[in-house]
């Protein structure tokens, strides 16, 4: 893009492109769409060492958590769109016959994405996608804390795209601040509570409506009645991954007193199996982010009794998968969103005080439960609230395009994925047809003696 171009102009112009109507054509969308998987496809090898540079990212993590979720998300859209984007006729009440009516999505206008640093591609181009889809243009503002994939995003953008349609605009704190001083028609945002309401206070000045994807903790339960060894695998994965630093990785465990012993010794075993003696020297386990996370991390540890792991080297910015036992409620490592490889353990005797604590906490962005009791299961979708669920696995509800993806309450507002990021980004308009003929005057003064006839209509 124009580096010289004001912010302002930079957003005029995309009005004014939105404004040519070129983004309403199907056919267009499609093309657009067809464009950015191959675009993005020609820089898989950068994508892969841009995610290595600022995160330490494994390829296999890479290429399954940021480059497949892309292109699974783009086929996906293409596939659909037409469906999405034709207009559904529905019922109207007989007594507005032979009038009909319909829906239609319409696109909203000039779209702001800005973007967290945990998963810098995907988090940035999945709604991009779902806002191409429904006929948008595009701002992206990605995270200056991963700034090699920022680059490079802008660098893909800028070459697939005209940038009056849509381009990126890099920076911290201060871009922010800026494109939120001007008006879009909706914000897309993925990040912290506490920089969510931030984003909402500024889009109400202009009435702007807005998606707030944010974070949390997440729960996980461990029953009794589950497989311990696929158990432990599986939440070792979803901890661990990515250095923990995942707004859906399980944030503490809830596991059954007459197992904890068990699962903690699996996951202990897991931890080596993955990464070794020494998961500092593991090229499959990442780094954190930057200084400032890794010393919130690092003060954490000094809560509970750690039962494995702990070690940290502040220079590498790395932290052991750790399991941190005997906390409390009312420890600091309870009372945040950890986002780091620290997994606080606490033990339950009665499901239902358990299920009653979650309640009292924040609701968080997913809850995972381990167990084969479907009563269990239906207990917890239907006694606790949270943005998503999943049973005997965890991180892959994000992966499925046909379930929304979205918070709750402190996890966030509104959702996204496949056909919910067409209609994130769309306006359902309202239409009725009314013919001329069969026109009765009944509605209309002068009113007198009409009351008793309509009533009986009315109330057919
Ligand atoms: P963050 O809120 O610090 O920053 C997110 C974005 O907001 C960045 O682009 C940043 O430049 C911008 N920003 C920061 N301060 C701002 C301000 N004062 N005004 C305007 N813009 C500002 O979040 P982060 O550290 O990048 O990400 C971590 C958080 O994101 C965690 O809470 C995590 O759970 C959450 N998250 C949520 C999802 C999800 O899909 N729900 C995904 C990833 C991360």
């Amino acid at each position: 893009m124009n580096l010289q171009a004001p912010i302002a102009e930079v957003v005029e112009n995309k009005r004014n492109f939105f404004l040519t109507g070129q983004t309403k054509n199907i056919q267009f969308r499609l093309e657009k769409l067809r464009k950015l998987k191959t675009g993005f496809n020609l820089h898989e090898r950068a994508i892969i060492q841009a995610l290595k540079a600022d995160l330490g990212r494994p390829e296999v993590e890479a290429f399954t958590s940021e480059i497949f979720l892309i292109n699974q998300e783009i086929e996906h859209a293409i596939k659909h769109l037409k469906t999405w984007s034709k207009p559904k006729n529905t019922n109207v009440p007989w007594q507005l016959l032979p009038a009909t009516a319909s829906i239609y999505p319409e696109p909203l206008g000039v779209i702001l994405i800005i973007g967290a640093w945990n998963y810098p591609f995907q988090l940035n181009i999945l709604p991009l996608i779902g806002a191409i889809a429904a006929g948008n243009c595009v701002i992206i503002k990605p995270s200056e804390y991963a700034p090699q994939t920022s680059c490079l995003i802008a660098e893909i953008v800028g070459k697939i795209f005209d940038e009056d349609y849509i381009s990126v605009i890099e920076g911290d704190v201060t871009i922010s601040q800026q494109l939120l001083a001007q008006r879009f028609d909706h914000i897309f945002f993925t990040g912290s509570a506490t920089v969510g309401k931030i984003i909402m206070a500024a889009a109400a000045q202009n009435l702007t409506p807005v998606t707030l994807e944010l974070g949390g903790k997440s729960p996980c339960i461990v029953d009794i009645h589950t497989d311990i060894q696929k158990t432990a695998r599986r939440i070792t994965w979803g901890k661990f991954s990515n250095a923990g630093q995942a707004c859906i990785a399980p944030d503490y465990l809830l596991v059954h007193k007459d197992i904890k012993f068990q699962l903690l010794e699996s996951v202990k075993k897991y931890i080596q199996e993955f990464y070794g003696e020494n998961p500092a020297n593991s090229p499959d386990y990442g780094r954190i982010i930057n200084l400032k996370q890794f010393d919130r991390l690092v003060e954490l540890l000094s809560y509970g009794e750690i039962a494995i792991g702990g070690e940290t080297n502040r220079e590498q910015l790395y932290i052991a998968p750790t399991i941190v036992d005997r906390v409390s409620w009312q420890n600091e490592i309870m009372l945040s969103e950890i986002f780091g490889p620290i997994l606080p353990v606490l033990a339950y005797e009665d499901i239902t005080e358990a299920i009653t604590k979650i309640n009292s906490q924040p609701k968080p962005l997913a809850l995972y439960l381990f167990s084969q009791n479907e009563h269990l299961q239906k207990k917890i979708i239907q006694e606790t609230s949270s943005g998503g669920v999943c049973f005997n696995d965890t991180l892959l509800q994000y992966c499925v395009p046909t379930l929304p993806f979205g918070g709750i309450g402190n996890s966030g507002i509104g959702n996204y994925h496949g056909k919910a990021s067409f209609d994130t980004f769309s306006h359902y308009k309202s239409v009725l047809h009314k013919p001329f003929f069969l026109a009765s005057k009944l509605l209309y003064p002068p009113y007198k003696g009409k009351l008793s006839l309509l009533k009986k209509i009315l109330n057919f």
